[in-house]
């Protein structure tokens, strides 16, 4: 948790009583159980608006909650998320003002399983510019995240984590 995040008591609420058992009841819906740890963190921003994180930690997905994604990579648009490899770590940073649960199907899913999808899927190793503003990955995260919200249909995703876990954990061997 973003110790400097600004955001109403509600946003909050909403997001710890609405949008994160929400993700956690569809993953493990489709067989896929999330272990979690909290941490304090913080999120400063630089002068040009990259963030430089505080309390990260490598080998897990850090889950960042903030009250929106620095200018540098939102870039305008109001994201509700971003999940990007920063210097070595793997983050899933979700804006807790635009963040929302599932609405429409294909289109609309889930902010934390959307953007936990682009880790475990792996679209986090492809290169950023490829595939960050482009839709066609977008769709395919969306596809995804409607399996398993609608027909809790994890298959596939189970398998690609699998994959996944083995790249992120030799981060921690590493060091
Ligand atoms: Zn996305």
């Amino acid at each position: 948790m973003d110790a400097r995040a600004q955001c109403p008591p509600e946003q909050f609420h909403h997001f710890w009583s609405g949008i994160w058992p929400e993700a956690v009841r569809d993953f493990s819906g489709g067989g896929i159980e999330l272990q979690t740890t909290d941490g304090p963190g913080e999120v400063r921003r630089s002068p040009g608006d990259k963030p430089i994180f505080i309390g990260l930690r490598r080998g897990v997905v850090n889950l960042v909650l903030t009250d929106h994604v620095p200018g540098d990579w939102d870039k305008g648009r109001a994201l509700a998320g971003v999940t990007t490899i920063h210097e070595g770590y793997h983050v899933c940073m979700v804006a807790l003002r635009y963040a929302h649960g599932n609405q429409i199907p294909f289109l609309s899913v889930n902010t934390c399983v959307h953007e936990l999808l682009h880790a475990l899927l792996q679209d986090v190793f492809v290169s950023r510019p490829k595939w960050f503003q482009t839709g066609g990955r977008e769709f395919r995260i969306d596809w995804y995240a409607t399996c398993l919200w609608l027909f809790h249909d994890g298959a596939a995703i189970r398998k690609s984590a699998r994959a996944y876990l083995s790249r992120l954990r030799p981060a921690v061997s590493a060091l």
